[in-house]
Formats: C-alpha cells, sequence, structure tokens
C-alpha cells in the first residue's frame, strides 16, 4: 500500500489547520466549505462557490445569459460540491490553498485522486474563468503581459491564433491555457477534462496559468451550437486584460 504523503502538508499544517477551526467555532467567524468556522482574519475560505463579479447578462452578446446562468449556477456549483465531498473525509487539505493540492495529485490519497483532478481542477478552472472576464474586457494587453507575448510570438494576432488553435484541436471536452511555463515564459497549450497545467505528472506542459477558455460544450452550445469556433472569435471580446496582467505578476512572483 502507497504510504500517503503530501509534500505541502506538514502535521505542523495540520495542527494548525484543526486548531483554526477549533478557534473558529469558539469565536464565531465564518464556516468554510466544511461547516467548520474560520476566524474572519483568514481570508482563505476555500472552496465554496464564488459570486460571479458581473450579472449573468453582462458578457452578452458574446456570452448569453442563460449560458452563464446554468455554467455557474449548474456545473461550476457541481465541481465544487463534488470536490467538497471527496475532501471530507481528509479535512486537512480544507486548511490547504487547492492550488497546492492540484500541483501534487498523485500524493493524494488513492481513493480522492479522481476526484479531485475532475472536480478539483473543475473548480479550479472555472474561479479562473470568471475572474479572466469582463463586460468591459476585450481589445489588446498591455504592459508587462503585452511585452511577454509580443517576445514570444512577435505580435499580439499571431499569440490569438495560436490560443485559438489550441482551443480548436482540443478533442472533446478541455480547455486552452496561456500560462507561465517552469522557466517563467509565457506558452500555451491545452487540456483534456478538466486537468490544467498546474498538475504536475499529470500534464505535459506545467505552470501558472494566467488566461484559460474552456472549450467544453457546456461553455458554448446553447449559443453557438457547434460553431467552436465562432464562440472562440467572440470570447476575446470578453477578455479582461488588467486581470491577466495582474496574474501573470504574480505568477513570475511566485518563482521568486
Ligand atoms: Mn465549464
Amino acid at each position: 500500500m502507497k504510504q500517503f504523503s503530501f509534500s505541502n502538508l506538514s502535521r505542523r499544517d495540520f495542527l494548525q489547520a484543526s486548531s483554526l477551526a477549533m478557534a473558529g467555532s469558539l469565536l464565531g467567524g465564518r464556516a468554510n466549505a466544511w461547516g467548520e468556522r474560520v476566524p474572519d482574519h483568514v481570508d482563505h475560505v476555500p472552496l465554496a462557490l464564488p459570486a460571479l463579479p458581473y450579472d449573468y447578462t453582462a458578457l452578452e452578446p458574446y456570452i448569453d445569459a442563460r449560458t452563464m446562468k446554468i455554467h455557474h449556477g449548474r456545473h461550476h456549483a457541481a465541481y465544487t460540491n463534488n470536490v467538497v465531498e471527496a475532501l471530507r473525509r481528509y479535512p486537512a487539505y480544507a486548511a490547504q490553498p487547492l492550488e497546492n493540492v492540484l500541483a501534487d495529485i498523485p500524493s493524494l490519497p488513492a481513493d480522492i485522486q479522481t476526484a479531485v483532478r475532475n472536480n478539483g481542477g473543475g473548480h479550479w478552472n472555472h474561479e479562473l474563468f470568471w475572474e479572466i472576464m469582463s463586460p468591459d474586457g476585450g481589445g489588446e494587453p498591455s504592459g508587462a503581459v503585452r511585452d511577454a507575448i509580443d517576445n514570444v510570438w512577435g505580435d499580439f494576432a499571431t499569440m490569438q491564433s495560436e490560443f485559438n488553435r489550441a482551443g480548436a484541436t482540443q478533442f472533446g471536452s478541455g480547455w486552452a491555457w496561456l500560462l507561465v511555463n517552469e522557466q517563467g515564459n509565457l506558452q500555451i497549450s491545452s487540456t483534456p477534462n478538466q486537468d490544467n497545467p498546474l498538475m504536475h505528472g499529470l500534464v505535459e506542459v506545467t505552470g501558472q496559468p494566467i488566461l484559460g477558455l474552456d472549450v467544453w460544450e457546456h461553455a458554448y452550445y446553447l449559443h453557438y451550437q457547434n460553431r467552436r469556433g465562432d464562440y472562440m472569435d467572440a470570447w476575446w471580446n470578453v477578455v479582461n486584460w488588467p486581470r491577466v496582467e495582474a496574474l501573470y505578476h504574480a505568477a513570475l512572483g511566485r518563482r521568486v
């Protein structure tokens, strides 16, 4: 039987997490996804369905309100509920940022690896997806991320077409990504299902995603039917480049 190990989780962390939950229950605070109380000064309440930062109608005409409502309220909510359910028997992970858990799935208890991969991946991917869209989005990026794009691809349009190709050629369900790779350079990749570049040992290209496009049919079928290319073309009109710029800086900072 495989020895349980988790590189990001020490016994000390576990004890801290346990006492944190206990202190929270004494002090009031908020409930995390496990129903435990966490003190108000802890701003990381893991694995709850985030509210959208805009209305369901906000991204029209590019993404229709009905798709947004079902995508967020049913699909994303199901991923969140399922990963919470999977981790329920291993409450120490409640205190871990989901990114850390996803980065080391092969070291998780065997009985939850698939559920965390699919549903933890689904939760994390959709959190990013809502965040990098905006009704005020579109246009072209500026700042450091633009410089990095120009440096790798020569110009913005070339990066866009390579990203679109990654999304178009992802067979079946999956995602296209713009990420900061292990060398600190921008790279484009695609992954099947709810995999993402955080998942060391499971995906080919690893790094920190700063832009992700959901190419599951549930993301576009109601409005675009089988026209994935039209959906991808429209989606660039809602990309929140200032947010991508911030994620780029955060990704570079994380490497230091
Ligand atoms: Mn989706």
